[in-house]
């Protein structure tokens, strides 16, 4: 391992040291073998509008196959391929995979990508989203793209012009973990975000003993609403999170309550008709509104 690490590395090993950088090793590996053959899945995880339960799209997540079958989750490779700034070129991957597939769904559907900070450096992410909705033949505003507080922090001057093009465009912007970060509200008046959504450690509060948590999702879906943004409130798990955010007047929920990412493959005609198959049986709480 020492020598494939290459000549700065250090050459006295604990054991245990030697078996994460050999792991570490090993996922570079499988990871330039997978952007060479572009060998990764998208997984879509539904969308609902809150108080007709209705689907609105998906949002698409990747995944990268391992060498035994199982599936290795974003969190564990993303921030590696930023390291080997081979990021751009999944992401160009997941734009033109995402709007193939998206394009082939009814049409009021709409499909979200999120984006990694690394693909505004070059400057070229508007051009590579345009290629990308015309060659799938997807009318931009069925595409939404996901950044991140990290995006923004720095300086935004080129961030903003780019993203201010892609929505120019007809593309729609969304700020992605909303809240979990520490300047998330400083941005929200800099740019005229399409929507904003709410991380999941809030919906992880509601559950636990933190009883301001609802009073302060409440709060910032108010926010969103008087600066036209829609909210979305995602990591929604448990019927009792359900039941708080059908009282609390947001626009759309996302969680494993109401259906975990799929394969494409798996969405079946019924999903994508409208009321899906993934919600969970009606109870008081839940009730359908069909
Ligand atoms: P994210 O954009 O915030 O996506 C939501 C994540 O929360 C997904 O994890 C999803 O499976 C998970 N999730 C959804 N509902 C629930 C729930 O009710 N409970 C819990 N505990 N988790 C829930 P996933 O798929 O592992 O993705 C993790 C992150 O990786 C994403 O967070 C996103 O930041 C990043 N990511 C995923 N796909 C891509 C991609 O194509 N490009 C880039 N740059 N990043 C990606
Ligand atoms: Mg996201
Ligand atoms: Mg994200
Ligand atoms: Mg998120």
């Amino acid at each position: 391992a020492a020598k494939a690490a290459g000549r700065n590395c250090i050459r006295f090993f604990v054991p245990e040291m030697d078996t994460e950088l050999q792991a570490r090793i090993e996922l570079e590996s499988a990871l330039r073998e997978a952007v060479l053959h572009n060998r990764f899945e998208l997984h879509y995880q539904p969308l609902f509008e809150i108080s007709q339960r209705r689907l609105v799209g998906f949002e698409a997540l990747i995944r990268m196959p391992a060498a035994d079958g199982t599936l290795i989750p974003p969190l564990t490779f993303i921030p590696v391929a930023e390291d080997l700034r081979l990021i751009d070129k999944i992401g160009t991957w997941v734009l033109q995979e995402a709007c193939r597939i998206a394009a082939t769904w009814p049409a009021h559907l709409t499909v979200a990508v999120n984006l990694s900070p690394q693909q505004f450096v070059a400057g070229t992410i508007s051009d590579i989203v345009a290629a990308a909705l015309k060659e799938a033949g997807l009318a931009p505003h069925r595409l939404e793209l996901e950044i991140t507080e990290s995006l923004l922090l720095g300086n935004t001057e080129t961030i903003m012009t780019q993203l201010a093009t892609l929505k120019a465009m007809g593309v729609a912007i969304v700020m992605d973990d909303f809240g979990a970060g520490y300047s998330s509200f400083s941005y929200l008046w800099r740019f005229p975000f399409d929507k904003i959504k709410i991380d999941r450690s809030f919906m992880q509060g509601l559950d636990g003993s933190h009883c301001q948590v609802g009073t302060v999702v409440k709060a910032i879906i108010a926010l969103g609403r008087e600066l036209r943004m829609r909210v979305t409130v995602e990591g929604v798990e448990t019927a009792n999170q359900a039941a708080f955010l059908d009282a609390a007047d947001g626009d759309q929920v996302q969680g494993f309550f109401f259906g975990r990412p799929i394969p494409a493959s798996e969405l079946g005609a019924s999903i994508l008709a409208g009321f899906a198959r993934t919600m969970p049986p009606a109870s008081p709480v839940t009730k359908l509104h069909v």
